[in-house]
């Protein structure tokens, strides 16, 4: 029999179920398409883009070793598929179960025309996620869950499943030849950030290998020191499949310091992709209708992106995600809280605006992180406000990161650096002066009643 795998965001060797149950077949295609529709949309961002390719030429690589290389092509990816699999008499092709709207609407056009051609489809959940999305629901009898702590208690009782081997042999259908991964500059134009973090399988499990060794044990208690960057960094190769979440739970012995609070936040990462599954409009519309009236402010969303606010834990974290393509959770929420309840931008800015930038950068994480900053998500107190100043004192209480972030405030010292308006009412070196006051911008936001 001839097989499929039709990789998508599940770009390694390691524990790919799509990939060891296509290797079960006599011969195997491996396969991915640079789908036009996905290359045309604002998620194919140049960092995106530069990680992407990388990935497939790792992918490409770890293949090789097994004796089979990656198949590579542009267009329809429903179109391309069914083109291979009438050329190489494909029997079944293997994909793993993904979230958006657009991957269900991928699958289903795939079972309908594959069927015609007399080819199998399956999908295998545990690719992507940790726990099939609708794997587990509310007793309620609701199709998801909109509260995590309740998800997280029954996620956590799950078994993990093993991971699975790299396939020793892989053996392609006569004739399969290969092609070269294309350039990051044949997909988008514009410049990546210059600290972008290398793509592939290999550095992901570099990174992993150095996170469970040594980094991992202080990770409960500096999560949120902004300085300190000390989270995994993991997020890009999560993202791409580089990296398996199943294989990271299992790397991870719970009873060792900072394994519990590790897992906990891959478990975060499965909610919002069940609740992106049950719901894939939220990608773009309220989870929860708030009546919003945004505010349509072109100056002040033009501030908030370049990093000029006159906010400088705002303003560091704006110009980390320009620098790094990544930014630390904290300073995500800070920023976004900023967008959303300071200058009362629509959130849905702000995550165009991530989505252009993050290697990370994932409908249902960012989106829905997003929206549950926003109040317009899952968060339980939608009325939360960050105040920057707080954030800033708590999260980085000597000043470091935003020194590092923004040099022309270096001079100020310690916390002074989080209120540069106290001596430089009008900016200094080039820094702006603050373009809201936002104690004042925040009581005029009606909802509000948590400052913190
Ligand atoms: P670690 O702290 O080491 O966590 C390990 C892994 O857990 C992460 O790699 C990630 O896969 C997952 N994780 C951690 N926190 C969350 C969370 N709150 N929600 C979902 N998964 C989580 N994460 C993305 O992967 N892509 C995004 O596009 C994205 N956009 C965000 C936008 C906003 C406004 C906010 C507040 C958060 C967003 N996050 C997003 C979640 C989180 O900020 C990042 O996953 C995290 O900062 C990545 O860094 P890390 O790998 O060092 O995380």
């Amino acid at each position: 029999a001839v097989a499929m795998a039709l990789f998508t965001r599940d770009l390694r060797v390691h524990d790919n179920p799509v990939l060891a149950a296509a290797a079960q077949a006599a011969e195997m295609l491996p396969l991915f398409v640079l789908d036009k529709t996905i290359c045309a949309t604002d998620y194919l961002s140049p960092n995106k883009a530069a990680f992407l390719v990388a990935a497939l030429a790792d992918l490409n690589e770890g293949l090789r070793r097994s004796g089979g290389h990656l198949m590579v092509r542009h267009g329809d990816t429903v179109r391309e598929v069914c083109r291979l699999v009438r050329q190489y008499a494909v029997d079944e092709v293997h994909i793993a179960e993904d979230v958006s709207a657009y991957s269900r609407r991928r699958e289903d056009q795939l079972r309908t025309q594959l069927a015609a051609a007399n080819c199998g489809l399956r999908v295998h959940t545990g690719s992507i996620t940790v726990a099939a999305p609708g794997r587990l629901t509310p007793s309620s009898g609701r199709d998801h869950f909109a509260v995590f702590t309740p998800y997280h208690r029954r996620w956590a009782q799950l078994p993990v499943r093993t991971p699975l081997p790299v396939p020793q042999h892989i053996r392609l259908p006569h004739g399969a030849g290969s092609e070269p991964v294309p350039a990051a500059t044949d997909l988008t134009t514009g410049a990546t950030s210059p600290e972008l973090p290398p793509g592939g399988e290999t550095a992901g499990r570099r990174l992993a290998r150095d996170w469970f060794r040594e980094d991992i044990s202080t990770y409960a208690d500096r999560h949120d020191d902004l300085a300190g960057d000390a989270t995994s960094r993991l997020s890009p190769y999560l993202h791409f499949g580089c990296l398996s979440a199943t294989e990271l739970v299992h790397r991870s012995d719970l009873s060792a310091p900072g394994a519990a609070a590790f897992v906990r936040q891959l478990c975060w990462r499965d909610f919002h992709h069940q609740m992106l599954a049950a719901r894939p409009e939220t990608a773009h519309s309220d989870y929860r209708t708030r009546n919003d009236h945004w505010h349509v402010d072109t100056a002040s969303l033009a501030a908030w992106q370049t990093g000029r606010t006159g906010y400088p834990i705002v303003d560091a974290g704006m110009r980390q995600l320009a620098a790094q393509g990544w930014m630390h959770n904290r300073s995500r929420m800070i920023t976004a809280s900023f967008l959303t309840k300071t200058l009362y931008l629509d959130w849905r800015r702000g995550a165009k605006h991530f989505m252009g930038l993050l290697a990370d950068g994932d409908l249902a994480n960012n989106q829905l992180n997003w929206q549950w900053v926003a109040g317009t998500g899952a968060d339980t107190r939608p009325n939360r406000v960050l105040n920057p100043i707080r954030q800033a004192d708590r999260y980085d209480p000597d000043g470091t990161y935003v020194r590092r972030w923004i040099p022309e405030l270096a001079h100020l010292r310690g916390r002074d650096i989080h209120r540069p308006w106290r001596w430089h009412a009008d900016g200094v070196g080039g820094y702006p002066a603050r373009i809201v006051d936002h104690e004042q911008a925040a009581c005029d936001f009606a909802g509000i009643r948590q400052h913190e």
